[in-house]
């Protein structure tokens, strides 16, 4: 029986005979469904239709996708303890994983939030590795497996120099991934859209939904800047393939906070 695949989110459902009747991510306020209507595919037709791009973009940091569903763009970190895939995209085929094993292959899989959950079970049996989410998503698993493994609590270690931090916002367990020996020493975090790279590429913004503009609490924002306060990290690499703030992503992650602070406040204290 197929794994259906949403084509709008690239969320993979768990074996039905049938598509299933809806989309519960793409019917939740954080996504839509498409004027066009809801329509299934699978990773087989994937395979026929949409190819994979990769874009090193520093020693050890590799994008990959094909600009299916939403257009979420992964990445293959390669660290001194091990490789990471951070987030995922729905595109799985042969090529892909013939680069990645060239490329020392997939050690463990962390993950933002639910919109890049796509076929993260594919990936996890092709690299033979462990899926690592936060428990508090676990509502939005549409393919359980024995491969994920729940995290719980503010931070996770995968090895030393990769830590998953969680800071809410845009999903109650939304998670960034730390890697302290990244961009040269300098430390890299990789946000999905848990911190979003705006289309500048100099500031970074925080939503409950993106495609239907409801925004966070002040709670909410002051609750990432504490979790991300701890670590030091000159690039930030987002959620799309140019999505990535080059330098700075620190000192940018804080006065956009105090932007938007002032924006929902009423003060607009930045300039
Ligand atoms: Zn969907
Ligand atoms: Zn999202």
């Amino acid at each position: 029986m197929p794994f259906f695949i949403c084509t709008a989110c690239g969320m993979q459902y768990a074996e039905s005979e049938k598509p299933p009747t809806q989309c519960v991510i793409c019917e939740e306020e954080r996504q839509y469904v498409p004027p066009s209507g809801q329509s299934w595919t699978t990773l087989e037709a994937l395979s026929q239709s949409h190819m994979n791009s990769m874009r090193e973009y520093e020693p050890g940091v590799t994008g990959i996708g094909a600009g299916f569903a939403i257009g979420q763009r992964a990445l293959l970190v390669q660290t001194s303890g091990g490789n990471v895939l951070w987030d995922c995209v729905a595109t799985l085929d042969a090529a892909t994983v013939t680069a990645i094993k060239g490329l020392g292959g997939i050690q463990a899989i962390a993950i933002s939030h639910p919109h890049f959950y796509t076929t993260m079970v594919e990936w996890a049996r092709a690299f033979d590795c462990h899926i690592h989410l936060n428990a508090a998503d676990r509502a939005w698993i549409m393919r359980p497996d024995p491969a994920i493994y729940l995290w719980e609590g503010d931070t996770f270690k995968l090895w030393d120099g990769v830590t998953l931090i969680r800071c809410g916002g845009h999903f109650e367990g939304g998670t960034v991934l730390h890697w302290a020996e990244g961009a040269g020493g300098r430390g890299v975090v990789c946000s999905g859209d848990i911190l979003a790279v705006a289309t500048d590429r100099k500031w970074l913004s925080f939503m409950r939904s993106y495609p239907n503009f409801i925004p966070l609490s002040q709670k909410e924002i002051e609750r990432i800047g504490a979790a991300m306060a701890p670590f030091s990290f000159d690039v930030l690499y987002g959620h799309y393939f140019d999505r990535v703030i080059a330098k700075d992503a620190k000192s940018v992650l804080e006065k956009s906070i105090a932007r938007y602070l002032g924006a929902i406040n009423g003060t607009r204290g930045y300039s």
